[in-house]
């Protein structure tokens, strides 16, 4: 096939494509893989939350999170980014990313798939819940063609699926007591703090409950000698673990908080990549890893390898989002100590079913790909 022909092919194929990446197309990039080429699409979904979310860094009554479809021999692999805030993130400015790489996706050999999001991480700087979305309908397709689970392909026993947490919102106190009681199937609960409010917080999840909890206080605060009296009353409350007590920069700092507490100290803004983590081992107990923070699931598969080998405990989290990224992440999660895979039950309205949660567990789907299904388009 000629190079025009071979574009006008990409071009009929990619309905709806925008071919403002077409400038950057390499000729490697137009190998096909098997039959024809794909058709990648991407939209914005609006994720209605049952309650208003609350963390130091924001406050919404939705998310829009970024959704993309890949298909090719008549199979469909789904995936979704949700663009964090604190990262300069949006829904659209994803879709408007992926939107300039929409044919070079569409027309590579999806088996090279690492090399494909090798070249998309250079090309989207700054994008890695667009890349994670792209990662999650590569993968889904992949397993999908091969027939196993994803859980299958890295070897995983789905009976090691994780417990999650149910992750409870800066809130009254009277709100915050009415959502721990909605999460009393939840052996444990994840409490977000981080403001003035987190003695009256604790005391209203406390007035509900003695179950373990787990702390994240999303860098809000900033002095390490208060960081280090909350922390020690935190454990006087029966936290066992936190995530990001201070500011991802404040690394020395956290190093001397860790050296006077007791409980295991997580990074979660101060970890993105596999890269990084050698360098968090003297500060941090453990890292936390997200999809739409990593990139998608490769990514997050290397990190939790990286941090095992570093002798560091894991947490697998999510952001808001449909159970189209929460079954991604769960599974992974046999792979890890700790899981926080609640996003999903935080929306009102659910596009996919996938992953089940009974009494915490989480339920893997015994389905090729990611396991998931549309069910609301
Ligand atoms: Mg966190």
């Amino acid at each position: 096939m000629k190079r025009r022909e071979l574009f006008q092919t990409l071009a009929a194929a990619t309905a709806g494509a925008t071919l403002l990446g077409r400038g950057a197309l390499e000729p490697q990039d137009l190998k096909s893989g098997g039959s024809g080429g794909g058709i990648f699409s991407v939209r914005v979904r609006r994720l209605e939350l049952r309650h208003l979310w609350t963390t130091t860094m924001s406050s919404s009554a939705y998310r829009d999170t970024l959704h993309v479809q890949y298909s090719r021999d008549g199979i469909t692999g789904y995936g979704e980014g949700a663009g964090i805030v604190r990262y300069q993130q949006s829904a659209l400015g994803g879709q408007k990313a992926l939107e300039s790489v929409q044919l070079l996706i569409a027309s590579a050999d999806p088996w090279r798939f690492e090399k494909l999001l090798a070249d998309l991480d250079r090309r989207l700087p700054g994008q890695r819940a667009a890349l994670a979305a792209v990662d999650l309908a590569l993968m889904d397709w992949m397993g999908k063609k091969l027939g196993v689970p994803i859980y299958r392909y890295f070897g995983l026993d789905p009976a090691d699926a994780a417990v999650t947490t149910m992750s409870i919102g800066i809130d009254t106190p009277e709100v915050t007591r009415q959502k721990v009681r909605e999460a009393a199937d939840f052996p444990f609960l994840k409490i977000k703090v981080g403001l003035a409010s987190d003695e009256a917080t604790l005391d209203a999840v406390r007035s509900v409950t003695k179950k373990p909890l787990r702390v994240d206080a999303n860098e809000g605060w900033t002095n390490k000698e208060e960081a280090v009296r909350k922390i020690n009353w935190l454990e006087s409350q029966g936290v066992e673990l936190i995530e990001q007590p201070l500011p991802a920069r404040m690394v020395e700092e956290t190093r001397w908080i860790r050296s006077r507490v007791h409980i295991p100290i997580f990074a979660d803004e101060a970890c993105h990549s596999a890269a990084e983590i050698p360098e968090l081992r003297e500060a941090y107990d453990g890292i936390v890893i997200k999809l739409d923070k990593s990139g998608g699931i490769l990514e997050a598969h290397r990190q939790i390898t990286v941090a095992k080998a570093l002798g560091m405990k894991t947490m697998i989290g999510c952001m808001v989002s449909s159970s189209c990224t929460v079954t991604a992440a769960a599974h992974l999660s046999p792979l890890v100590d700790y899981a926080d895979l609640d996003g999903h039950l935080l929306i009102a309205n659910d596009p996919f079913s996938g992953v089940r949660v009974e009494k915490g567990k989480l339920i893997l789907p015994n389905a090729s790909g990611l396991g998931i299904r549309l069910v609301k388009d």
